[in-house]
């Protein structure tokens, strides 16, 4: 990727110096080694610090606007952030037309800190250089909105190019001057810059970091380059400094971490997966064959009877005409992603695959008889997967001759969205499987995030103490849409009350049943029981914590339920509070994190960034504030045990619930973190 990290930027100093001092070289020609220009700043070297350490971006860039000999950069593959801003600082710019362009730091809540937001509007004009800015998303190259960046834009040969430019330089006296020597473009109305304002954070934007581009690029309209270039510079760095960049930048580093398998022995294999079988073809496995067809990967699908399979095949065919219908999906590529997905009723079906997964009822018995075909049927270094939420992957490895081929892979609802797969580690998975799962991971462009096995591995373990607390804060006073409201307000997508309706009360109801039995000890309020007894599992019975008018998808407050929550009140004898908002966040992310320390301390997830990583990925939780580890770090391990402490001696509190856990308390005592 050329990341401008330290060692680059020494090497490129002393480069341009030593050429600098060479008299048979007249020009200088700046290319990207393996296909990429540049990806830009290390994001790594920000928690270091080692980004500011110098030589910096900036005197990266002072020397070759300052070499005597032009500097021309080739670009291709790929020019981001800081790299984008080098190549501005070159006296000419040649690019390949499919090269993507970019200035992504908006996306960090950043902005370009090395002069973007002053040298791209004079090149590109100040409507444009703000859109790309603003949305930092990538342009390609030949893209009409970059002619002015470009001297030139070729479809092949780039060196070629670049260097039959610096001989018309160097030879034929042509002039290339720097983008700073040139005259800003007329100033953007007053209106484009509110709408731009208006837009900001209704699409993943950080406020604050827009504000700072639109303050740049007036500084740019009305300063010296020099005081436009300080400008931006301390702009950035008060971003840099903010929570929200902090976070965005943590979640950023925490979902591409996670792809680290920690301890994995160096000369791990990778089994080669080429074709790949699904059994059940219900809501998941519909949604993990489209997973993988859209990969680009051949899927075998078996169900047990003609009529399941004809219904699967349905919902993945409407899934697929409706992106049609939309315009996500040329009906080419639908066409060829139906033919990757043979239905089948045989196991015998199944012998080419390379990796099976398993998305059967959520029963042992069920799970353990299609593992028993597998083993059967399935070909000898065959990865067999089971998509269980719940089930204990170790006893459905052992009914198999070969449990190290087994391993979880979970997937989130609706499969051929949810960026999120779990990868689950049972007690015999082979690092080769584990290693080739995690792999297969990111060609199905998920983020794979290594688990142990345990009741709900990462993700739903944790879910099951935050919905706790909810629960009791009904019980103590508050109702669903207050709590709803609360922690949308926070910044997660979906409160916990209208995901339960969504998802399915009765889903939660079997778990909970099952864990009165197993886990008999853990106080759970009754309350959602009631509910459910009801027949209100939310959506689909257009009731649950909300009514639902036929066919809407928004839920209203219900004056049942509200009876319903202050009858039990009554009836278990429970005065009725006010709570405040703060006290219903801070006691389900609270919730989160107690239950993470003993995830992390299991071993259960490899990393406090991971737990960070499936929030963030799995459960809608707000990338502005880096996950519920990282948060807990960012309000200091002594007070998240100081606010359990407060909340064990609540009236009505389960006083185990509040235990920190040995990890958090260990953490906090010797000032540590999570992360
Ligand atoms: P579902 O009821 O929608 O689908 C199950 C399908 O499996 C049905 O079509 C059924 O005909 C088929 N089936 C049952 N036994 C079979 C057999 N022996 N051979 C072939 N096909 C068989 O269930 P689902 O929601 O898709 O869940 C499937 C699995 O995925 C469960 O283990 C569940 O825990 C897990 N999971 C579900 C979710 C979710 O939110 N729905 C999320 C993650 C994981």
């Amino acid at each position: 990727m050329n990341s401008l990290n330290l060692a680059l930027r020494r090497r490129l100093i002393e480069t341009i110096g030593r050429i600098a001092g060479m008299p048979e070289v007249s020009a200088i020609v700046l290319v990207g080694a393996g296909g990429v220009f540049s990806a830009g700043a290390d994001i790594g070297e920000f928690d270091t610090q080692q980004a500011f350490v110098e030589p910096s971006i900036h005197a990266v860039m002072a020397a070759v606007e300052s070499s005597t000999k032009p500097v021309i950069a080739g670009i291709e593959g790929l020019a981001m952030g800081g790299g984008l801003e080098l190549a501005m600082a070159a006296h000419c710019r040649v690019a390949m037309a499919g090269s993507r362009i970019a200035l992504p730091e908006i996306k960090l809540g950043l902005i370009p800190g090395a002069g973007g937001t002053q040298r791209l509007p004079r090149a590109i004009g100040l409507e444009a250089a703000a859109r790309m800015i603003c949305n930092g998303d990538p342009v390609r190259a030949d893209a009409p909105s970059l002619a002015g960046l470009f001297d030139l834009v070729v479809e092949q040969d780039l060196l070629e190019a670049c260097l039959g430019l610096a001989q018309r330089i160097v030879r034929d006296g042509m002039k290339a001057s720097l983008l700073r020597d040139r005259a800003m473009p007329a100033p953007a109305s007053p209106l484009f810059y509110q709408e731009l304002e208006q837009r900001a954070g209704s699409k993943g934007q950080w406020p604050t970091a827009v504000n700072a581009c639109i303050a740049c690029l007036r500084a740019a309209e009305a300063m010296p380059v020099e005081a436009g270039l300080a400008f931006e510079r301390e702009a950035f760095m008060k971003l840099f400094d903010s929570p929200v960049s902090g976070a965005l930048r943590h979640a950023f580093i925490a979902e591409r971490t996670a792809a680290k398998i920690a301890g994995l022995p160096a000369q791990t294999g990778i089994r080669p997966l080429r074709a790949a079988a699904v059994v059940g073809a219900g809501t998941m496995g519909a949604g993990i064959a489209m997973t993988f067809a859209n990969a680009g990967i051949p899927v075998r699908l078996l169900e047990m009877k003609e009529d399941a399979l004809e219904r699967g095949l349905a919902v993945i065919r409407a899934n697929y005409e409706g992106s049609v219908r939309r315009g996500k999906l040329s009906r080419a590529d639908c066409d060829q992603r139906l033919a990757l997905i043979r239905p089948t009723l045989s196991y015998e079906e199944l012998r080419d695959a390379d990796v099976v997964v398993e998305a059967v009822y959520e029963d042992m018995d069920a799970k353990a008889g299609v593992f028993r075909q597998l083993d059967t049927f399935c070909k000898p270094g065959a990865i067999l997967a089971s998509n269980t939420s719940t089930l204990n992957l170790d006893k459905l490895a052992a009914v198999t001759s070969r449990p190290a081929d087994v391993v979880g892979m979970h997937f989130f609802v609706p499969a051929n969205v949810m960026p999120l797969l779990e990868v689950v580690k049972a007690r015999e998975t082979s690092a080769e499987v584990l290693a080739s799962v995690m792999k297969l991971a990111k060609r199905l462009k998920k983020t794979g995030v290594v688990s142990g096995v345990c009741d709900g591995f990462i993700g739903n373990r944790m879910i099951d103490p935050y919905l706790r607390q909810a629960y009791f804060l009904l019980e103590e006073g508050a109702l669903p849409e207050q709590i709803d409201r609360a922690l949308e307000a926070w910044g997660m997508a979906m409160g916990p009350f209208r995901a339960g309706d969504l998802t399915g009360l009765d889903v939660l109801w079997s778990v909970r049943k099952r864990r009165y039995v197993e886990v008999p000890g853990v106080v759970y309020s009754r309350l959602p029981d009631r509910l459910c007894e009801l027949g209100r599992f939310g959506q689909k019975t257009g009731a649950g914590y909300y009514r639902y008018e036929p066919g809407a998808r928004e839920g209203k407050p219900d004056d049942a339920v509200r009876a319903l929550v202050e009858g039990y009140s009554a009836e278990i004898g429970r005065a009725r509070r006010q709570i405040s908002d703060e006290e219903i966040v801070s006691r389900c992310m609270l919730a989160l994190v107690n239950e993470g320390a003993a995830i992390l301390d299991e071993r259960i997830a490899q990393r406090a960034s991971d737990i960070d990583a499936v929030y963030l990925l799995g459960y809608g939780f707000p990338a502005f504030r880096g996950g519920p580890m990282y948060y807990a770090d960012t309000l200091g391990l002594r007070e998240v045990i100081a606010s359990m402490a407060r909340f064990q001696e609540q009236a009505g509190s389960d006083p185990a619930f509040w235990q920190p856990h040995r990890l958090l308390l260990e953490l906090a005592e010797s000032n540590g973190t999570f992360n």
